[in-house]
């Protein structure tokens, strides 16, 4: 990581990191959207915790984001992904930690050590061992676990049939958390190898809508098949090492850890608004009443810190898991569409990450907001614009048998409204979290485990290798094979061996 000067005043934008400055105007049509010369802001400054970027041009106020922090963060995200891995496991070597299924360049075969296959680094020549290239004697053990896990059993009744303690069952899940990791970056990287155009479809929501405990998950699927491309939290089991910032400061390294405070917030009566106009007109509302837009923690919320570990601001983990996709995918991929919900966050990390798709129109990312209601694939038949929103967002909608849909082109393009109509839904990445909580809905809804959010982290990889690689759609396809990944769908079994 370089940071280019850690000297700064409120004149200067946040430095830049790894060539990555994510402060600048991001209104689209804006002469200054994506330039980063500091002349084309004002730097407000009368509040010194809350510094805004006013752009001289467009007059929008983007929150200022601290790029040492997106970058670190990324970091973060990497090395959870990647534990467990066989990799370099040498700190001062610059291979450190990146994996042998990914990186294979990096590292020569180096024989066997018993049954396993052990690699030299070509960097630093330190060997090790692969863990998972032989058997896993575990496997039955494992297999059963998973089965009663999948048909709703408590921990504590599966400890109970399967006699072992607690602590073995939490080992356990994370063994086998590991292992979904390890065949989960094999069909990965097989993904991001195609250059073919892609739809996506992104969800943010709580991690445990019950607990608020500020624990957010962001998923993103290939949209067509369902296949979950990544899935990231902005939680940590660990204690930051930096000490704690109270308010944002993206001047300050480390200013993504929220410091442990519980913040209450009585709950608003909830506004039923009338209609889906109404409804994306209320969630603009609510998205310019927080103290940093970009930030849905920062808006009138409850939050019950979890006793443990380490929330991050939202941002730097949305920004991060778009970095990270924007390095899986194939850069020659023709043409991307990333469907969304309406949410500022995602709408700025999406343009930021993706700047130069963005500029050349190779990129379309789109607010969909659909009735429960809406058939999905439906012909848009008479299509209504409504300027939206403090930004004068343009939205298309449509109406049909009476429920409605609407899309926004966040990149300003107003050509084929009539096929984004039909064609955009976030549903791939909103049902696979919904069937999340129904599926484990006694580990989530768990009045202990409100604010003990770690214990879900392996359940998270489990549950993501289950679903691309063994769960079966009504025509007896996973999405893994879906996309051409693999031929037939994967057992538990299999999946464990
Ligand atoms: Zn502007
Ligand atoms: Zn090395």
């Amino acid at each position: 990581m370089t940071l280019s000067s850690m000297q700064t005043t409120l004149d200067q934008l946040p430095p830049a990191c790894d060539d990555i400055q994510f402060n600048y105007c991001k209104t689209v049509a804006c002469a200054n959207f994506s330039r980063t010369d500091p002349q084309l802001y004002v730097l407000q400054k009368n509040n010194l915790q809350r510094p805004i970027l006013i752009c001289r041009e467009c007059g929008a106020f983007p929150p200022v984001l601290s790029n040492h922090d997106v970058i670190a963060e990324k970091q973060r995200l990497a090395q959870q992904q990647n534990s467990g891995l066989a990799a370099c496991s040498n700190s001062d070597c610059p291979h450190n930690g990146l994996p042998v299924l990914t990186y294979r360049q990096l590292y020569h075969a180096f024989g066997f050590s018993g049954e396993r296959q052990r690699y030299r680094c070509k960097s630093c020549h330190h060997t090790f061992v692969d863990p998972w290239s032989n058997g896993n004697n575990k496997h039955q053990l494992q297999q059963k676990l998973l089965a009663y896990l999948f048909t709703g059993y408590t921990v504590r009744e599966i400890c109970r049939r399967l006699v072992i303690n607690p602590k073995t069952f939490y080992d356990q899940l994370n063994h086998i958390a590991a292992r979904c990791r390890h065949q989960l970056t094999i069909f990965d990287a097989r993904l991001g190898k195609y250059a073919q155009t892609r739809h996506l479809a992104t969800d943010l929501t709580p991690l445990q809508p019950h607990s608020d405990n500020g624990v957010l998950w962001i998923a993103t699927a290939e949209a067509d098949s369902g296949y979950v491309v990544s899935q990231h939290v902005n939680y940590q089991t660990q204690q930051p090492v930096t000490t704690y910032v109270n308010q944002h400061d993206a001047y300050h390294i480390g200013t993504r850890f929220i410091a442990p405070h519980s913040y209450y917030h009585s709950a608003n009566t909830v506004v039923t608004s009338q209609g889906l106009l109404a409804h994306i007109d209320t969630t603009y509302r609510q998205i310019l009443a927080r103290k940093n837009m970009e930030n849905p923690l920062s808006g009138e919320v409850t939050i019950n810190y979890p006793t443990k570990g380490c929330l991050i601001r939202p941002q730097y983990t949305v920004y991060s898991h778009f970095l990270y996709l924007r390095e899986l995918l194939n850069s020659n991929i023709p043409s991307l569409a990333v469907f969304m919900p309406q949410e500022t966050l995602l709408r700025s990390a999406c343009l930021s990450v993706f700047i130069d798709r963005v500029n050349n129109h190779t990129l379309h990312p789109l607010y969909v907001v659909e009735d429960a209601q809406w058939q999905h694939g439906q012909h848009a038949e008479k299509i209504d614009i409504v300027l939206m929103g403090w930004w004068r967002d343009r939205w298309s909608f449509s109406r049909n048998k009476g429920s409605n849909k609407g899309i926004c082109h966040l990149g300003g393009n107003k050509k084929q409204q009539q096929h984004w109509l039909t064609v955009a839904t976030h549903q791939a990445a909103t049902i696979y979290q919904q069937r999340f909580y129904d599926q484990f809905s006694h580990m989530v809804n768990e009045p202990r485990r409100k604010l003990r959010p770690a214990s879900l982290l392996p359940l998270l990889d489990i549950y993501r290798a289950w679903h691309n690689l063994c769960h079966q759609n009504k025509a007896g396809i996973t999405p893994a094979q879906a996309l051409g990944l693999i031929s037939s769908p994967m057992t538990l079994e299999q999946l464990l061996q």
